[in-house]
């Protein structure tokens, strides 16, 4: 007999477990074909770029979780817009585009994750208009780019806005690319940075853009041209956003709680009782307490006291209806109309 309960149970597991989407990432290799990106000592971005991300899909594919969507898997001119395009389509739950830097100095070395946001200072716009001028090498950048003034740190203040709702996930994807390059690379952490990125700007999702390192450094270049940096590389970005996905799943629920409460569409009530029986939803029924609310479960009713959007308010009506003999009485969150908890 408890076989038999231990198999239903296992069934019924097993089907949660299948009805779980993958968490889409998307992975962008910048530049391609005719753009080869930057270009040192014959040695190309756009190589590089792909073969990071290869090896980035291959980790990530090894976990039936994710699911990796590919912008390019080999090398092709693919435009910037398209590259969101993808991402759009598929309906990802993150994007990350893979660069390398340069510098006019050589010393210039390390990693830097970029989101979108407004350049900070020169350095960040001198990076994002350098990636951005592949428009250049499309046929209808001026139409497809009206809005963009690649020159203009300007031109990007309201473009920004539209990954805003994005923006604090994307910092915090950024964020632990950053740390698990640091850490698993033993490279410098530039750390995570906002600037316009036309590519980023493209998607509706959370988004960065990681610039691995600067073919402009001969010991940089070395590493980022060797199949051991690359796999290197493409482990700790892997394990980054596996790190982020945990990180958000723990959180859609708080975040679900915190954009409702924001819209002004979360409140309390306090559930004082569940019975078979059908009692009418009056105060006289429920000791004076008032307003009652009477919600079908099945066969049974479940009562609730109470209604407040402050959950200070709330704990004060708890008390009130734990003196009146409702001991058992606790706070229930609702949501669009919906029991949260
Ligand atoms: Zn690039």
């Amino acid at each position: 007999m408890k076989k038999y309960f231990f198999y239903i149970f296992l069934l019924f597991s097993l089907s949660i477990e299948a009805q779980t989407e993958p968490f889409k990432i998307v992975l962008d290799a910048g530049h391609g074909g005719k753009d080869p990106g930057k270009v040192h000592k014959k040695i190309y971005e756009k190589d590089i770029v792909l073969k990071i991300i290869l090896l980035l899909g291959k980790e990530l594919e090894k976990d039936p979780l994710f699911k990796v969507i590919y912008t390019r898997r080999d090398d092709h001119f693919i435009e910037l817009y398209e590259r969101g395009t993808i991402a759009n389509k598929a309906k990802a739950d993150l994007f990350v585009s893979v660069h390398c830097n340069s510098s006019p100095s050589k010393d210039a070395h390390g990693s830097e994750s970029y989101v979108l946001g407004l350049h900070v200072n020169d350095i960040n716009f001198e990076v994002a208009k350098e990636e951005n001028q592949v428009i250049f090498l499309e046929k209808d950048y001026k139409e497809r780019y009206a809005g963009y003034d690649i020159n203009s740190p300007e031109s990007f203040i309201g473009l920004s806005i539209m990954q805003e709702e994005y923006l604090e996930q994307s910092i915090q994807a950024a964020k632990r690319v950053q740390s698990s390059l640091a850490e698993n690379t033993q490279r410098r952490d530039r750390g995570v940075k906002q600037a316009g990125f036309i590519v980023l700007h493209q998607t509706y999702m959370p988004a960065l853009l990681i610039e691995t390192g600067f073919l402009s450094n001969q010991e940089e270049r070395e590493y980022l041209n060797s199949i051991a940096g690359q796999q290197q590389i493409a482990i700790s970005i892997a394990k980054a956003i596996k790190n982020y996905y945990h990180w958000l799943k723990n959180n859609s629920q708080l975040s679900k709680e915190a954009a409702a409460a924001a819209r002004g569409d979360m409140y309390y009530r306090i559930q004082i009782a569940t019975s078979n029986k059908d009692l009418a939803a009056v105060p006289s029924n429920f000791k004076g307490l008032s307003p009652i609310l009477k919600e079908k479960i099945g066969n049974a009713f479940r009562y609730y006291y109470g209604k407040e959007t402050d959950l200070k308010k709330m704990e004060n009506l708890l008390q009130i209806a734990k003196k009146k003999g409702f001991t058992d009485a606790f706070i229930v969150t609702f949501i669009s109309g919906r029991r949260a908890n």
